[in-house]
């Protein structure tokens, strides 16, 4: 199943970007702080990258989400339609086939 790799390469990769969100969300409190004590301009700076980076972490964090809920339904997809089981064996045949490739039992078609 090629699209669930492409899902999950995709789950991987906003998950290696929302790292380096929450890093900067890290620091941006940090410079807050260092900013309120010693230097106004650092607080400038901070609170600046507090704000996007938390907008940043939030929408990534959606993003996945959704890519987790695709990766779902294509995973139950493949299950519900495009596998069946041998009868005479039990290996899982691929919809569309009708010789078992491991018995050679004729698969039946499925009734509706
Ligand atoms: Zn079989």
């Amino acid at each position: 199943m090629r699209k669930k790799k492409e899902i999950r390469e995709k789950i991987l990769e906003t998950n290696r970007v929302r790292k380096i969100a929450f890093a900067g969300l890290i620091i941006g409190v940090s410079l807050t702080f260092l900013g309120l004590t010693l230097f106004t301009p650092l607080f400038v700076v901070g609170f600046t990258m507090l704000v996007i980076c938390t907008g940043a972490a939030s929408f990534l964090t959606a993003v996945k989400w959704g890519y987790s809920k695709a990766l779902k339904m294509e995973v139950e997809k493949k299950v519900v339609t495009h596998t069946k089981v041998c009868p005479r064996c039990t290996t899982q045949i691929r919809e569309g086939l009708r010789y078992c490739p491991n018995c050679g039992k004729k698969i039946q078609a499925k009734k509706h």
